[in-house]
């Protein structure tokens, strides 16, 4: 359709990415996966894609219409389940993608979902607050037909947080006629939310650079921490690893790219985000060049933002031990194959950031049961659920000779195409 992304881009051979990154990751798998492997065109075709038109009328009375997705990859395991991501550069391939990532990352964690994703293409800044009501309840209402809490239960993403979830569960609820707090996770306290789920991608991505940090001698304690991304993801990790003795030397948001060799003030850098909007001007740290901080000598490296990243370019050059994928889809498949073989760790997205929707299980479990765990509960649970999901994966990996990520992508689609398999094709 147009150069903004159009409908059907992912048709595109010139556009292909990043779906055509997890259609590759879905090949790499295949060979491992036995007679289950006849199956495995199931996973290369979404099960149910919605383009929505969302048009709202701005503040100053002109119409304006934005172009919205729903994704669901598959229902296999259990409802559809994954976040609604606010940006400019979304397209229905990448919401593709993201949902396919969702099914992968909900069946390695033994998360009872399936896999969806959904997406407006637009700058969330450049509207004002009540536009953006208006533009979260109108995708709401027209994603409507599709989500509920037994079918799919979005949560927040890049550009979305607790009040986008708010008005997403309110609008449901009023199209229902009753209050259906289980339609989204990812929601404020006081209408259901759980304790413990704004930080715990952040959380978990620290969980999986400690538990790979700890099975090939490179602590936390100590540790030089590089993070690109310092939202809800990067900026929670960062603040963990440093409240744990790690050193985080250098940081870089959309705006800017800091370091400070001596470590930075991680509480200060969040006070600084909190009140500008962005790193820049944060005065603890200098300014860096792009190429300088993908060169930087460190043992984790956390990409928190957002996919395709880190390019067979940027792998060549690294200097760090282990990545730790904050953000879904940051490493190219031809950039993971150099940090391979240059004796790089890397730490799949879907186990290393697979702790927002573990809690998102959490909250939408005490949802139903309208009873609710203390932060505590929620967080050993967590840390549980992580480090065995972890365990699991390495031994595979170690098993079957095969990265980490490939270890995750079999025991994932091991267990969505024996559902597959089990429930039978229909009619
Ligand atoms: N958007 C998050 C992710 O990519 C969380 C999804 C959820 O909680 O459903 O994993």
């Amino acid at each position: 359709m147009d150069a903004t992304g159009s409908n059907l881009s992912y048709l595109d051979p010139a556009r292909r990415e990043p779906w055509a990154s997890f259609i590759e990751q879905i090949d790499r798998v295949a060979p491992h996966l036995g007679q289950l492997s006849r199956w495995i065109e199931t996973l290369k075709h979404p099960k149910r894609v919605l383009i929505v038109d969302v048009p709202i009328v701005r503040d100053d009375g002109t119409i304006a219409h934005y172009e919205g997705y729903r994704v669901q990859h598959n229902l296999s395991r259990g409802p559809g389940k994954g976040g609604v991501r606010f940006h400019p550069a979304v397209t229905l391939n990448e919401v593709m993608a993201l949902s396919g990532w969702m099914t992968i990352k909900n069946a390695a964690l033994g998360l009872p979902f399936g896999g969806a994703k959904g997406g407006i293409r637009f700058d969330p800044r450049s509207v004002s607050r009540p536009e953006l009501e208006r533009i979260t309840r109108r995708y709401t209402s027209e994603i409507g037909i599709v989500i509920g809490p037994d079918k799919d239960i979005p949560a927040p993403d890049v550009g979305t947080n607790e009040q986008t979830m708010a008005w997403m569960m309110d609008t449901y609820s009023m199209n229902v006629g009753g209050t259906a707090s289980g339609v989204v996770t990812g929601k404020p306290i006081s209408l259901g939310g759980s304790l413990g789920r704004r930080e715990a991608t952040g959380r978990g991505v620290y969980f999986a650079a400690r538990e790979a940090g700890l099975r090939i001698g490179t602590p936390v304690l100590g540790a030089r921490v590089v993070v690109q991304g310092f939202g809800n993801v990067g900026g929670i990790a960062a603040r963990i690893f440093s409240e744990n003795g790690a050193k985080v030397i250098a940081l870089q948001d959309a705006e800017t790219t800091i370091a400070n060799e001596a470590g930075i003030d991680i509480p200060a850098a969040l006070a600084h985000v909190a009140e500008n909007g962005s790193l820049l001007g944060f005065a603890g740290a200098k300014r860096l060049s792009e190429d300088d901080f993908w060169q930087l000598d460190c043992a984790f490296f956390v990409p928190a933002a957002l996919e395709g990243q880190v390019t067979p370019a940027r792998a060549r050059a690294m200097r760090a031990k282990i990545v730790v994928e904050g953000a879904n889809g940051p490493t190219t498949p031809a950039a993971d194959d150099i940090l391979n073989e240059r004796n790089i760790l890397v730490i799949p997205d879907v186990l290393a950031n697979a702790g927002g929707v573990t809690v998102s299980y959490f909250e939408w479990v005490q949802d139903f049961s309208s009873f609710f765990w203390s932060e505590d509960e929620i967080n050993e649970r967590l840390e549980r659920i992580m480090t065995n999901a972890f365990e699991a994966t390495w031994q595979l990996a170690q098993e079957r000779k095969v990265t980490i990520r490939t270890a995750a992508f079999i025991v994932a689609c091991q267990r969505v195409l024996a559902s597959r398999e089990q429930r039978g094709l229909y009619p």
